[in-house]
């Protein structure tokens, strides 16, 4: 892949994202300066702010991974953008007074103390997930300073929660873990085309006899963008399932597979 020259930072590369400062009054100075572009701009752009995040982690790649070869994969490590942002990560058994029964604390932000807890109870990926997710809110939430979540099966079920600023942070876990480019980068390679329209003759290359499930599956469901995420060969190319290189869950690449055009079940 590509190696980025330190010597030479990249032209017009304008960073939106800020490491927050830990003094209380600089704390409020951000807040207000925040609290402002929020009114001026109320509309939040979790791809836009993903993408800002890692081209600011692409660009300071020679202090966060030194003396390593980065591959453009490698900036959609939450653990890196929380660190960048100047965050401990710590892991461990969370539990919360208010929590609902079945349910599980998934995570949390301490601003002031630079904490992102995630619990330890979680999947490899929905700890992924859940990281992204609260680096999101970090970055575009930056009124929040104790936060915490609570996360069924993970997060990476495709709930729609009510408050909007939890489905602007899921949307951003989406947009960093899986960055549109790299994923249409990705699927071409694996599939060979620009983008897949779910017929009987890509549902046979998909499933073989099980082909008619998917054309019997309910109109516009994520049947067919499941089948592809998790997909290990597609006319005579074998590759690995893009669910597992992003090291995501079937559903968060579902999701990013129709968000970005790349799969349709219909039109
Ligand atoms: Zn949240």
């Amino acid at each position: 892949m590509v190696r980025h020259n330190c010597s030479t930072p990249r032209k017009n590369t304008t960073c939106s994202v800020r490491v927050p400062p830990r003094t209380p009054y600089l704390a409020f100075l951000l807040a207000v300066r925040y609290s402002a572009q929020m009114i001026v701009a109320p509309t939040i752009d979790p791809e836009k702010c993903a993408r800002d995040l890692q081209l600011e982690l692409w660009d300071r790649q020679c202090s966060l991974w030194p003396g390593e070869l980065v591959t453009p994969l490698d900036v959609c490590d939450p653990w890196v953008a929380a660190h960048y942002l100047d965050f401990t990560v710590k892991e461990g058994q969370l539990s919360s007074p208010t929590m609902r029964a079945g349910r599980e604390l998934g995570g949390f932000i301490n601003r002031i103390g630079g904490v992102i807890a995630v619990s330890e109870q979680l999947s490899p990926r929905s700890k992924r997930f859940t990281l992204a997710h609260e680096v999101g809110h970090v970055v575009m939430h930056p009124g929040i300073h104790h936060h915490r979540e609570i996360a069924m099966d993970g997060m990476t079920e495709p709930y729609e929660p009510a408050d909007p600023k939890e489905r602007q942070a899921n949307h951003f876990a989406g947009c960093f873990l899986v960055p549109a480019k790299q994923l249409r980068r990705a699927f071409n390679a694996a599939f060979g085309v620009e983008s897949l329209k779910l017929t009987d003759d890509v549902a046979f290359e998909l499933l073989g006899a099980n082909f008619t499930s998917l054309m019997n599956s309910a109109y516009d469901s994520p049947a067919f963008s499941r089948v592809v995420a998790r997909a290990p060969r597609f006319r005579g190319r074998h590759f690995q399932p893009l669910h597992d290189l992003f090291q995501v869950s079937v559903t968060t690449m579902a999701i990013r597979l129709r968000q970005t055009g790349l799969v349709r079940s219909v039109g």
